[in-house]
């Protein structure tokens, strides 16, 4: 099918999602021109900050891609202060950035979710109450959600990271604890409690087809999402996954493919929040407004204290970890000035499609 009569349609099939990611040229130029066009007309010009914090590289799975996985004895592992977490919250406030992130490897224990909601009350605190809160620490009981959520957490992002089952195991060790269905789970629980709620995919992953990536799509479309993280998967040497590199795509294809996928998610689920992940900038130095200009509009500035940043690598090449949070804000500004969009200020930038889906409206 034409692809100008593909982009005027209302909702994509697998084929039609496969065409768009095989699109090369003028077809590809088409595609990204109406998925700009998109951003414009449901999001505007405005990107929101997130200040990023990676506050524990300590995590009991392992993940056989990534680099702080609890197999990885080359890494020294590091946990924030709660003074250390807070600093870095207030450096947030003080800098009008609307929102923060905390990140961290998986932990499930009773003093990690006392610890966490305690400083989800000091954050709140802090901020009178302003600063919005995302969290990304993966898979948790459902009581453990709502306690965070009562605490005031109201963003979740976990990423299904692949939602083809079995390409989920060749990726994952075979175990209680890598288990998809949990995952899945985790994902409706979180989306049952009340958080505005995120996930996305790792693309081009070893093993990984078209086909898979346009499951992921209509995956995401189908679970009525809040929010998308996806980037490049980028190999790290002290990984597992690392053996299978002969089966990658190369770095630029991982990375055209990622525009890719950005651009058609914006087109399916106009009104979402996409964030501009920093793994596009680890192959591209100008990855990052590339995703704003064809569809993203949430970036993450890292604010993690300096020291630390090194050691909360996931992949190689990771960029800015000898950046001080001053630097990240700057550069992040000259970048986004460069892809004609306006950082916006003291807002928490909610995701609209949220809004309207608690409504029980959409779009
Ligand atoms: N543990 C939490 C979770 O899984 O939700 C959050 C931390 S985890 C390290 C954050 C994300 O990093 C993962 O969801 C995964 O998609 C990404 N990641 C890990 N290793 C990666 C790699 N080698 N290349 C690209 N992304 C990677």
């Amino acid at each position: 099918m034409e692809i100008n009569t593909v982009l005027e349609k209302d909702t994509f099939s697998k084929e039609d999602i496969i065409g768009l990611l095989l699109s090369e040229g003028e077809e590809r130029t088409l595609l990204f021109r109406k998925s700009a066009e998109v951003k414009k007309k449901y999001i505007g010009k405005k990107v929101w900050f997130r200040g990023l914090i990676e506050f524990s590289n300590v995590c009991s799975k392992d993940c056989l891609y990534c680099g702080i996985r609890k197999g990885n004895k080359n890494l020294k592992r590091f946990s924030l202060s709660d003074e250390e977490i807070l600093i870095a919250a207030k450096f947030a406030y003080d800098n009008h950035y609307g929102s923060i992130a905390l990140q961290s490897g998986e932990v499930e224990t009773n003093a990690v979710t006392s610890r966490i909601e305690n400083l989800l009350h000091k954050i709140k605190e802090l901020s009178n109450g302003e600063l919005g809160i995302t969290l990304s620490v993966g898979e948790q009981e459902p009581e453990v959600y709502r306690r965070w959520y009562e605490a005031g957490a109201h963003r979740y992002l976990i990423r299904v990271e692949t939602t083809n089952e079995s390409l989920y195991r060749k990726i994952h060790p075979d175990n209680k604890k890598h288990d998809f269905k949990r995952r899945l789970d985790c994902l409706k629980s979180l989306q049952d409690i009340g958080y505005q709620t995120g996930t996305g995919v790792m693309i081009g992953l070893p093993y990984q087809t078209n086909d898979d990536l346009a499951g992921d799509l209509l995956f995401m479309n189908e679970f009525n999402i809040d929010m998308c993280g996806m980037g490049p998967y980028i190999e790290h040497a002290d990984t597992p996954l690392i053996s299978s590199t002969g089966n990658l795509l190369p770095p630029a294809e991982r990375f055209d493919l990622t525009l890719k996928m950005i651009a058609i998610i914006r087109i399916m689920m106009k009104d979402i929040n996409i964030v501009a992940a920093t793994a596009l900038q680890a192959i591209d130095p100008m990855g990052r407004e590339k995703a704003i200009k064809i569809g993203a509009n949430i970036l993450m500035p890292n604010i993690t204290p300096g020291r630390y940043r090194d050691s909360y690598k996931l992949y190689d090449n990771k960029p800015c970890t000898d950046d001080s949070a001053e630097d990240c804000q700057s550069c992040l500004e000259a970048r986004v000035s460069l892809a004609d969009t306006e950082i916006v200020y003291g807002e928490w930038g909610d995701s609209k499609h949220y809004e309207k889906r608690r409504k029980g409206l959409t779009e």
